[in-house]
């Protein structure tokens, strides 16, 4: 029987730890962990991101700040509301929503961040620390941190002795994948555009991730039988038997064909996409937990 895991309930039980420890927080420090997101512009899918991060804040217990800036807001000003939140106390966790628009610079608005409030876990600061294996003390990117959930629910903390492919090698997904999986001891080889026999690497995966970006690329034979499946694609193809001009959410791997062979793998949508969120409340909980000198709740 193959497990599909259900990534809105995993994310559930995230949540329910984040908002436990939230409590517990406020409770013996009087401290309340705080989110303050950031959006500049127009874009109604950055909209709508912002609002379901703003509102799972509130959900979760946080103090929820929304800074909504003008499309026109300069690098200046953006650069001069971070240097703000940086300082300000009351706020452990700034997201900056990407992308920016076009006339900004995305990079040194990131890395100006305070790396202990990064809580998308893109300052370079926090990138190194997940390379070095340095998982205590840094901030793990959302989205890996979420896959690793799953792979940890699974196969317990210690994954030696087991073979990890991750396809795709992304500073935003595929590097700290490959890096998570490897601090648990797993053997892992990251596949990317250029790797020979791609199908071949991938049959040899116990933990077989995929981050491309390219709809249903990974069929069913190059599984290896009773492989843990995860993927991260998130593909917009189009669907006629919906309809005239319908379109659909696929991964990057065939999931039915897969799903025959794999013994647990992620659907999409409803796989790893919940747990993006859910992973960003966790940090800025682990976030407002360390500044208090308390020991942050495990995920
Ligand atoms: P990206 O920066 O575009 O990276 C894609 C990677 O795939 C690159 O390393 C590329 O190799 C590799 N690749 C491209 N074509 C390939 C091929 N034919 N064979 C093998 N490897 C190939 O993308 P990303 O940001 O990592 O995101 C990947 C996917 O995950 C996207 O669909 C994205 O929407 C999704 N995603 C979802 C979430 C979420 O669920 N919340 C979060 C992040 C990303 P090269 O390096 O050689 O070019």
């Amino acid at each position: 029987m193959t497990t599909v895991i259900d990534g809105k309930n995993v994310a559930a039980s995230v949540i329910e730890i984040v908002k436990s420890a939230t409590r517990a927080l406020e409770s013996e420090t009087g401290v309340r962990a705080g989110l303050a997101v950031v959006i500049v512009g127009d874009d109604p899918a950055s909209h709508a991101y912002v609002s379901a991060k703003s509102k799972m804040a509130k959900e979760c217990g946080f103090l929820s700040v929304q800074h909504t800036l003008s499309e026109e807001t300069s690098q200046e000003e953006l650069a001069a509301l971070v240097a703000e939140l940086n300082a300000d106390p009351s706020i452990h966790g700034i997201l900056v929503q990407l992308p920016l628009p076009k006339h900004l610079r995305s990079e040194p608005i990131i890395q100006s961040i305070q790396p202990e409030k990064d809580v998308d876990g893109l300052h370079v600061v926090n990138a190194g620390k997940v390379a070095t294996g340095d998982l205590e003390g840094g901030l793990v990117s959302c989205t890996p941190a979420g896959a690793m959930v799953f792979v940890r629910r699974n196969y317990g903390e210690d994954l030696s002795g087991l073979n990890a492919v991750v396809i795709g090698r992304s500073n935003l997904f595929g590097k700290p994948m490959s890096a998570l999986l490897l601090a648990a001891n797993a053997t892992v080889t990251t596949a990317h555009s250029r790797t020979k026999d791609l199908a071949g690497v991938c049959r040899n995966a116990d933990i077989l991730v995929a981050a491309v970006g390219r709809p249903e690329m990974v069929k069913a034979d190059w599984v290896k039988p009773g492989a843990m499946v995860i993927d991260v694609g998130i593909n917009r193809v189009p669907a006629p038997e919906r309809g005239e001009g319908k379109t659909k959410l696929v991964g990057d791997v065939a999931f039915e064909e897969c799903a025959k062979v794999a013994s647990v793998i992620t659907p999409v949508p409803g796989g790893v996409g919940p747990m993006t969120i859910a992973m960003l409340m966790a940090n800025t909980i682990i976030a407002a937990c360390r500044k208090a000198g308390r020991k942050p709740p495990k995920f």
